[in-house]
């Protein structure tokens, strides 16, 4: 073999595909009846929209992005996270423009770019299925969003599931909370990990989720006494409508999320048993972010969900999609003169809407009454000189080996559903 494929990146396969599929229908229906419409945006971004919307001092920012010149000496970056790409598509397309009063809801699934070392359940290249909802502070959308992603790892079936909730308030409160935490941790900054100590000066609310120092990090005061008076009285109206919606979730002051952009609630969803991380999914509000793309100031909130943990969740959980029913016809040919006439009547039956397929090695009616078994398929046509020749096809339930003929005009309506 001369070439791998790069590291942390996967091959999804026919045999894998169904799983797959089976997450990306669910989620496409959930967003279908919550009112979520699906965009689908570039691969690549200019690598500003990132840099402006993450934030430089982030890791993301700073040190994961896959970002490249192409040959016009333009700087790109494989799209690194989910929510810039659809705020910039909402800019760019006037989503905002078509009806002020309107919440604009989008919904995407597409493949996220980071490097960063891999691991079970962190790769280089892993897929998201989001939501964003633009154009409204209203708390009840950002329970919503919360609800939306309780009710869709239920739809998976997956139970054991924590529901992590904070709030890190906003450029109203937060920068004085951040004083009051650099002032806090100022004496104890060496017993901080490095990349705490870096975080310090650069992003000081990224120490809180710090895995490495929550020994230290005790000490920190908590944001959720400092928030100004709207962001709490946001978070108080978020868990009344989550508990009118049955969402049981947890406080944790310690969630503050990556990404330069949150504004008030913070949310991750969290499981074990999926690798090192414990992370399913999460999101929060970006009241600030619209503006930063060069939008009018307008409030969002969003969430975004990593598919290959779901998956991982499910495995473990020993959850599997049901394997498809047999379905469509095999038509065996037998000889050459039926050769070419199962090679038509394949196309007309799969031109009609059915599942069809025919042998292509020219095997004898047993290896190919097996072959039609095996791929589950429901029915086999035999078609031989005489089928020919009389019209009346020999149609076999592949299930219980019962044999009728059939008048070869008669076929397609006398196939099982
Ligand atoms: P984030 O964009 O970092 O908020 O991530 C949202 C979700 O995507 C996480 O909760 C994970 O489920 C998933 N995710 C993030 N990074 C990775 C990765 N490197 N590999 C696999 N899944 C990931």
């Amino acid at each position: 073999m001369l070439y791998k494929r790069p590291i942390g990146t996967q091959d999804i396969i026919p045999d894998t595909v169904g799983e797959w599929r089976y997450v990306e229908e669910a989620f496409r229906s959930l967003a279908d009846r919550y009112g979520y419409g699906e965009v689908r945006t570039p691969i690549f971004e200019d690598t500003d929209l990132f840099l402006r919307s993450v934030g430089k001092e982030t890791d993301l920012g700073s040190k994961e992005m896959y970002t490249f010149e192409d040959r016009g000496q333009r700087s790109l970056t494989l799209r690194a996270e989910g929510t810039a790409p659809a705020v910039r598509a909402y800019l760019e397309n006037h989503l905002d423009k078509t009806d002020k009063e309107r919440v604009v809801k989008l919904c995407y699934l597409a493949p996220i770019f980071r490097y960063d070392r891999p691991q079970a359940g962190r790769y280089r290249q892993h897929h998201q299925c989001g939501i964003e909802a633009i154009g409204s502070s209203d708390p009840a959308l950002d329970a919503e969003v919360v609800s939306f992603a309780w009710n869709f790892y239920a739809a998976m079936g997956l139970t054991g599931i924590k529901v992590l909730l904070n709030s890190v308030g906003c450029p109203v409160c937060a920068p004085g909370y951040v004083l009051k935490l650099q002032e806090t941790m100022k004496t104890s900054l060496d017993t901080l990990c490095e990349d705490c100590q870096r975080r310090y000066t650069e992003n000081p609310l990224r120490m809180l989720d710090c895995k490495v120092c929550r020994e230290p990090m005790q000490a920190a005061p908590r944001l959720v006494n400092e928030l100004c008076e709207e962001c709490d009285g946001h978070l108080d109206q978020v868990r009344r409508v989550l508990d009118a919606l049955d969402v049981p979730f947890e406080m944790d002051y310690n969630i503050v999320r990556g990404l330069d952009y949150y504004t008030k609630t913070a949310f991750e969803f969290q499981i074990q048993g999926i690798g090192a991380q414990s992370a399913l999914g999460g999101g929060g509000r970006y009241d600030k972010l619209v503006e930063k793309c060069g939008g009018h100031p307008t409030p969002g909130v969003g969430l975004g969900m990593g598919i290959e943990r779901i998956l991982l969740a499910r495995q473990n959980a020993g959850l599997s999609a049901a394997p498809t029913a047999r379905h469509g016809v095999f038509v065996v040919a037998l000889g050459d003169a039926a050769w070419l006439e199962s090679l038509k009547l394949v196309q007309e039956l799969r031109l009609a809407g059915v599942r069809a397929d025919a042998d292509y090695r020219r095997r004898s009616m047993k290896a190919q009454l097996r072959f039609a078994d095996n791929e589950s398929f429901a029915q086999a046509v035999i078609l031989g000189e005489n089928e020919i020749a009389s019209g009346i096809l020999g149609l076999k339930n592949l299930e219980n080996g019962e044999q009728v003929e059939v008048p070869r005009a008669e076929l397609l309506e006398r196939l099982t559903p």
